[in-house]
This record gives structure tokens, C-alpha cells and sequence, in this order.
């Protein structure tokens, strides 16, 4: 994978711009959901767009996904897309890795023109909505979900004191010294 395909993915920014470094799973999301499909996969964290592996430690581990496809009681194209997945990501007190673990559940009503989406949207303040193409990357939907459930600033309920030696040295961390004296007060 060369340089110059990391430093465009970087600059796409969009909701479903294209992966570079997974297979994409093309499905036709209208299809899908009328005739009520599933599917389930499971994909490596390390084949994931650089994206999502800005705010991880490590790219170790896999996601599982399941996509079901539905018409809601409108009778609008509806899909469920679940993600479990376990990730590696940076604390932000001593900036050692962490384990997280993520189950996140979206529910997508795809509509067909922009302006019916957005009267539903002003209806409804909690639908999600999506225009439907005639083909969407299931990956780059779970790609979303994972950085729409990542938390915003991960902490160790307790630092290691390794770490915290290492913040501390790196840069002064108030809150990692006063962990540390805490810690020493109690021994
Ligand atoms: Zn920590």
C-alpha cells in the first residue's frame, strides 16, 4: 500500500467514500432490504480504511457484522447493521493502549429523493437517514459505525504505573502526577 493512497483517503472525508484497503461488500441496499436479506461477516480491524485506525492504538482484532434488511411499518427500505468488535485504543491520561469493546447498533431508513428525506428527517429527529444508491459499501458503513462508537476520550479506570512513569516523563500530565501520588501515598 503506498503513501499516496493513505494521503488521499485522508483528504475524502466523506460519509461513503471509497476504501482503498478492503474489498468493498457491494450490495443494492433498496434489494436488499425489500427481500429481507442478511448478511454476516467478519472483517479485520488491519483491513479497515486508515480512517478509522487514526484513532486506534493498534489495528489488531476483527469486526462482526450483521446487516438485515427490512421494510418498516411505512413500508420504507430499512436496514439494521450491528458491529461487534474489540479495539486497541490509546488512553488519553497515559496514552498506553486500552481495550475496547464496541456493540453498536444503527438503523437506517433509505429514501429515494432528497427532499422526502428531509421532511422524514424533520418529522423524526431520531431517524437516520440515507439517500439510496444503487450500491453502497457495507464496509464503509461499518467503518462509520465504529468511528461513531468509539468514545471520545478513552481512560484507564487505573493507569499502570509504567505508563504513568512514562507519561509523566514525556509530559507532564497533572492528572497522571496526581495519580501517582496518590498511588504512593497509600503504599
Ligand atoms: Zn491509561
Amino acid at each position: 500500500m503506498g503513501e499516496g493512497l493513505i494521503l488521499l483517503t485522508k483528504t475524502g472525508g466523506g460519509l461513503y467514500h471509497p476504501s482503498f484497503m478492503s474489498n468493498p461488500i457491494l450490495i443494492d441496499p433498496v434489494a436488499f432490504a425489500r427481500e429481507g436479506r442478511t448478511r454476516t461477516g467478519k472483517i479485520a480491524v488491519a483491513e479497515l480504511d486508515p480512517r478509522v485506525h487514526d484513532s486506534l492504538a493498534d489495528t489488531s482484532g476483527e469486526a462482526e457484522f450483521v446487516l438485515v434488511g427490512s421494510v418498516d411499518r411505512l413500508r420504507r427500505p430499512h436496514l439494521t447493521l450491528t458491529v461487534n468488535v474489540t479495539l486497541n485504543v490509546p488512553c488519553q491520561r497515559c496514552l498506553e493502549a486500552m481495550t475496547e469493546t464496541l456493540s453498536t447498533r444503527a438503523d437506517v431508513v433509505l429514501f429515494f429523493d432528497q427532499e422526502k428525506l428531509e421532511a422524514a428527517a424533520t418529522e423524526d429527529e431520531e431517524l437516520d437517514a440515507i439517500l439510496a444508491e444503487p450500491e453502497m459499501d457495507v464496509i464503509a458503513l461499518i467503518e462509520d459505525e465504529i468511528i461513531m462508537g468509539l468514545p471520545f476520550a478513552p481512560k484507564h479506570e487505573v493507569c499502570g504505573t509504567e505508563a504513568l512513569e512514562r507519561a509523566k516523563n514525556d509530559k507532564p500530565n497533572p492528572f497522571a502526577v496526581l495519580a501517582k501520588l496518590k498511588k504512593s501515598a497509600s503504599e
